[in-house]
């Protein structure tokens, strides 16, 4: 089977974490604050605080920000899960809003219409969280403007697009959001096995998650209610969790971030070649906005079937019987049992909708080789006459 995503682990890569295995710290010592600053910097950011998962991040991103009961946090119906469950776990309610037809990531458009209705209905958002879908960037300064006209506040979910930018901005410096989150799952650009990262411009966002991300808890005498009495003292502040990130897995981070612009490049490279032999096919490509390099996490066509004699799932099904493990980015969350069962239903977000019946994911990862790649190919044409 040809994945749809894979991961690349080099000698060196080994080599770095061992190093850990033999060391005196294996979590709490000194790699974890290491990755923290060699992504901060690689994305022009002030505070990163590393965790053990994307979603640990989005919820502790929430919480610094105040969500709470009562509040309600807007997001893509064309997401992982976990964009929308963060809301929930802090007792949010959820809203969303339809995406782009050519670009899949939230439409500017469709945003400020639902922000007018909601302000005439006193139900605004308090936070956004943006989807980079695939990669590309949303009209992320675009998202901003309207934030500062409604009063609402911004989570980029980036986990597809460290190394992407937009108008020569690198995704993660956080100038048009308050904290942009990373994923550094195995099938995402960078990998720590499990982990993730939020970042953000404001001290006390990244104190307040600091502390979040481990028990809510302060060795810091300027966050303590008290006066230390002496140095083994420190306060439990608010109610926090164990979501650390591992020495080990940050030594992974910082070896396959010194890779990244690398793989960025291939993945362009990929997308392009797929780009040039796919068109004249019966399906839609990728559009990727003037200004944008996308990070190309995922390649998903749309099919157009209209013009085949094949259903969606006989295409899909095909794909993967053809040694291809193709794969949905993404069932609309809002048609999730879950949402359905908090009063979403279809129909809600027709374009998402629309998308998720006709959208495949392609392989494309830096290690995918010129062979496999023309089988792809090869093999949908054979399928899309
Ligand atoms: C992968 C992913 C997440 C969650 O990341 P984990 O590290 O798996 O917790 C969140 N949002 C999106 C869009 C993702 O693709």
């Amino acid at each position: 089977m040809i994945p749809y995503g894979r991961h690349e682990i080099t000698q060196k890569d080994i080599d770095e974490v061992v190093k850990v295995l033999h060391s005196d710290f294996l979590t709490q010592g000194p790699m974890v604050p290491r990755f923290e600053q060699a992504v901060v910097s690689y994305c022009g950011a002030k505070y990163g605080v590393a965790v053990n998962s994307g979603t640990s991040a989005l919820h502790i991103a929430c919480l610094s920000l105040g969500l709470g009961v009562g509040d309600i946090l807007w997001t893509t119906p064309n997401t992982f899960v976990a964009s929308a469950n963060c809301g929930r776990y802090c007792g949010a309610s959820i809203d969303f809003v339809d995406i782009d037809p050519d670009t899949w990531n939230i439409s500017t458009e469709a945003l400020r219409e639902k922000l007018i209705v909601a302000r005439k209905n006193n139900c605004l958002p308090k936070i956004l969280v943006s989807v980079h879908f695939a990669g590309q960037p949303p009209e992320q300064e675009k998202i901003w403007e309207l934030s500062q006209e409604f009063g609402f506040n911004i989570i980029e979910d980036a986990s597809h697009a460290i190394g992407a930018s937009r108008n020569d901005e690198q995704v993660g410096s956080c100038r048009w959001s308050d904290i942009t989150i990373f994923s550094f799952h195995p099938v995402k650009i960078i990998t720590t096995a499990e982990g993730g990262m939020a970042l953000t411009n404001d001290e006390d966002l990244s104190l307040r998650m600091q502390m979040l991300r481990t028990h809510g808890i302060t060795r810091n005498i300027e966050q303590m209610e008290f006066e230390p009495p002496g140095s083994w003292y420190y306060e439990q502040i608010e109610l926090g969790f164990n979501y650390r990130m591992t020495d080990i897995q940050a030594a992974l981070g910082i070896s396959q971030l010194a890779r990244i612009d690398e793989y960025i490049l291939k993945r362009n490279s990929i997308a392009n070649e797929y780009i040039s032999s796919l068109s004249g096919m019966p399906l839609r490509l990728p559009v990727v906005l003037e200004g944008n390099m996308s990070a190309f996490h995922l390649f998903v066509i749309r099919i157009d079937l209209e013009k085949i004699k094949l259903s969606y799932g006989d295409v899909f099904d095909k794909l993967k019987k053809s040694g291809i493990n193709v794969n949905l980015h993404y069932m609309s969350v809002h048609l999730q049992p879950y949402y359905k069962n908090l009063g979403f239903s279809a129909g809600m977000f027709p374009e998402a909708e629309q998308y998720a019946k006709e959208a495949i994911t392609l392989p494309l990862y830096p290690i995918l080789e010129q062979h496999d790649q023309d089988y792809v190919i090869k093999t949908l044409s054979k399928i899309l006459v």
